[in-house]
């Protein structure tokens, strides 16, 4: 594309007007192809990130770089669903939900990223498991979610590949943070996948990327206008993103915890979640016809161990063999890599547990590793915290309220500033719901 072309649709964008639409399409299609000088796409990204963009050409923008590679296609798309979430610290959802709605007959053709920041990436998690290939070609995924209900691949470019460019230029641009920008890539990869129905988890706190009620409000309605645009039947929650979600943080931590609530057990924060975001899916696609019945349906399938063999299915099928997957599901443990130290913190007074800050206890474990701060940068899998207490408990002075697993000697900065990332209240209070918000 020209640069004289990319330069009309800026002078749009800085001038508050639409976009020309048949400019706007080339732009996208230009990316895709890689058929533009950067240098055009950075000034696009910075109009779009100071001016922001109308509700119309977000859609136009997200149909555009959905558009831009493969769209899976099914005969009928009503059963087919995803979830996404913005990203939060111990957020293994997407580990337990796949699997939980294919053994409840839905169909889950799940694209997932890589850690984000201090946040956790679904991928880094599963790829903790010795064997656990996350590589699929559109058609492999089509093909694995018909035999057993659900595959969890990681984004490439044979899916929205306009999004591969654009995303990697917003990164050292600084135009990450843009609502429409992250509208359009995260909804036409969700849409790629031919959804009929999608839940969108918001998260909101000092943990999340949308910080207060109205930023997240904000993300969640433009992500659900441009979804619905593309004919998706689409419901946004913000939850709360302060305290860490479960017992586990950390890449193959969490692969115990989604497990354990795969065995019917496991934290409660944890499976709340899943039974909201499950629940919902299962009345959007209309497999069940009250909000009752579908707690009850993915409550079955946590408890009865169906969730649990459809997970072990997934495993297999995506290239895990059959006995590491069989050990895996009984006691993980024996499957995955252990950290060579476990450090424990002990609480500084008594008191009824308020807060734990999800942002400090996730700064130090990407530090240690479970996270990256430069793309190449290696995950170690087996770092990580487990926290042994729950919001609202009576804890003693000097009792361990938390774990750490690591290879690398802890510094005492970070010692302290575990200890104190605790707020315990001398009086007992009502621990508030996770969901804040739904947006439909
Ligand atoms: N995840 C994505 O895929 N894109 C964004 O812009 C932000 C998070």
């Amino acid at each position: 594309m020209h640069p004289n072309d990319v330069a009309k649709l800026i002078g749009n964008i800085n001038s508050h007007q639409e976009m020309d639409q048949k400019l706007l399409d080339e732009f996208v299609k230009s990316v895709a192809t890689r058929n533009i000088d950067i240098e055009s796409v950075k000034h696009w990204l910075k109009a779009v990130h100071s001016n922001g963009i109308s509700v119309s050409d977000t859609t136009q923008l997200t149909k555009g770089m959905m558009e831009s590679g493969a769209i899976i296609e099914w005969d009928d798309n009503s059963l087919v669903v995803d979830k996404h979430s913005t990203g939060g610290v111990g957020d293994k959802m997407s580990l337990i939900l796949a699997p939980a709605l294919a053994a409840c007959g839905l169909k889950v053709p799940m694209l997932a990223g890589r850690g984000l920041g201090h946040t956790g990436g679904t991928i880094d998690k599963l790829e903790s498991i010795p064997g656990f290939n996350c590589s699929l070609t559109p058609h492999q995924m089509q093909q694995q979610v018909e035999q057993i209900g659900c595959c969890i691949a990681a984004q490439n470019d044979a899916i929205a590949p306009a999004d591969g460019l654009l995303y990697a230029v917003r990164d050292v641009t600084n135009t990450i943070d843009s609502i429409p920008l992250i509208t359009a890539s995260i909804i036409s990869k969700k849409a790629a996948e031919g959804l009929g129905c999608l839940v969108l988890d918001v998260k909101c706190g000092n943990a999340a990327f949308m910080q207060t009620i109205d930023q997240a409000r904000a993300l969640a309605n433009s992500m659900v206008g441009a979804a619905k645009g593309l004919g998706i039947n689409t419901v946004a929650q913000i939850t709360e993103m302060d305290y860490p979600i479960g017992r586990y943080i950390g890449n193959s931590l969490e692969v115990i915890g989604s497990i354990e609530v795969l065995q019917g057990q496991g934290s409660h924060d944890t499976r709340d979640l899943v039974i909201l975001q499950g629940s919902t899916l299962l009345l959007q696609s209309r497999i069940v016809s009250n909000q009752k019945s579908a707690e009850q349906m993915i409550l079955k399938v946590l408890n009865d161990g169906s969730a649990l063999e459809k997970f072990e299915q997934m495993c297999i099928a995506q290239g895990v063999d059959d006995d590491v997957a069989e050990q895996l599901i009984i006691n993980p443990l024996k499957v995955l890599n252990k950290s060579d130290n476990i450090a424990q913190i002990t609480a500084l007074k008594s008191g009824y547990i308020f807060s734990i800050d999800s942002m400090k206890l996730a700064e130090v474990a990407r530090r240690h590793g479970a996270g990256r701060f430069v793309l190449e940068d290696e995950i170690i899998i087996d770092v990580g915290f487990e926290i042994i207490v729950k919001r609202g408990q009576y804890i003693e002075k000097g009792q361990t309220w938390l774990k750490f697993h690591h290879n690398n000697l802890l510094i005492d900065s970070e010692i302290t500033d575990l200890a104190e990332s605790i707020t315990v209240y001398d009086e007992q209070f009502i621990v508030k719901e996770r969901l804040i918000d739904t947006i439909t």
